[in-house]
């Protein structure tokens, strides 16, 4: 009988999590990420960069959907859309599912990523990479948002978590430029991990992002193979409109982009910025601070 290969995460100390590959579909070096692509029975196709899980073809749509839809509709006119990272191609998809989306931008700084969500993730991305609104372009982020003058309604940041090539994602100085790049009422929405594991980081994350935006909060969602409890995403704006939009609001927003969802409604978006204590503490205590 052939021995079972299972690959493990590698991302938090003192702690691995391992999924059962059913098939090894890729496994390689590119000039930014070790790039591994696994079939399990439970998450199904799975995305691993340096040993940290991208995207499960099973679970995708709980952060994919959290990320594009809470700002999008927060916000109620957004136009251009801003994406940093996010090469597998999920998010594109669900913000493209706005009709008043005009353009979706994506700044990725692997091109092989995209290129092998291209033809693994067709399940989820094939509508984004076919839709005349979206456009890619292979550059690191943070020297994107630094040289642009392009100005967008929201900016996405799908980033790994923190490493060489995406530390700069995480800072001050990056949330500057980002600031800068969102016009008036703009949002910018951050993944910012898992708190209870990477407090630190998230308290570092919140605490730039006070340092540049008038108004930060933070929302969670419950996505299974993110191992550790909720996932934070991290919220900028100037103004409090958008965070205090009403239920009522939201839904009727809703109505045309989300019908199809399978994790975001709009009391879930409401509900989402009620926060565990533990995170409420280390959101307010990182502003605080600022
Ligand atoms: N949802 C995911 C997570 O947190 O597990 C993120 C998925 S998405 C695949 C992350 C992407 O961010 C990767 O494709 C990576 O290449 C990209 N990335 C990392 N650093 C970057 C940078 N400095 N500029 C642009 N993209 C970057």
């Amino acid at each position: 009988m052939m021995a079972r290969r299972w690959v493990a995460e590698t991302l938090f100390d003192g702690v691995r999590l391992a999924f059962e590959a059913d098939a090894v579909l890729h496994d390689s070096t590119t000039g930014h990420h070790r790039l591994e692509l696994i079939e399990n029975s439970v998450f199904g196709r799975m995305l691993l960069l340096d040993g940290a899980v991208q995207v499960a073809s099973a679970d995708e749509f709980v952060y994919h959907e959290m990320m594009a839809h809470v700002p999008i509709i927060a916000h109620g006119a957004v136009r251009d859309v801003l994406i940093i990272g996010g090469g597998d191609g999920g998010l594109a998809e669900e913000v493209l599912k706005h009709r008043q989306v005009e353009s979706v931008l994506q700044v990725e700084i692997d091109a092989s990523v995209v290129e092998l969500s291209r033809s693994h993730f067709g399940m989820f991305n094939a509508a984004a990479f076919a839709d005349p609104r979206w456009r890619v372009e292979i550059a690191d982020g943070a020297a994107f948002v630094r040289g642009t003058d392009r100005r967008f309604d929201v900016v996405l940041v799908d980033s790994t978590d923190p490493s060489d090539t995406s530390a700069a994602l995480f800072t001050e100085a990056f949330y500057a430029d980002v600031g800068r790049c969102l016009r008036p009422g703009g949002i910018v929405v951050a993944q910012c991990g898992v708190p209870f594991l990477q407090e630190a980081g998230f308290r570092g994350s919140m605490q730039a992002l006070a340092r540049v935006f008038d108004t930060v909060s933070c929302y969670i969602a419950a996505v299974p193979t993110y191992f550790g409890g909720h996932l934070a995403l991290g919220w900028g704006s100037h103004g409090r409109a958008a965070l205090d939009a009403d239920v009522d609001t939201l839904s009727r927003r809703a109505a045309n982009a989300c019908r199809d969802t399978r994790y975001y409604t709009s009391e879930v978006h409401r509900a989402a910025f009620a926060l565990p204590r533990y995170i409420d503490t280390a959101l307010n205590e990182a502003v605080a601070a600022r």
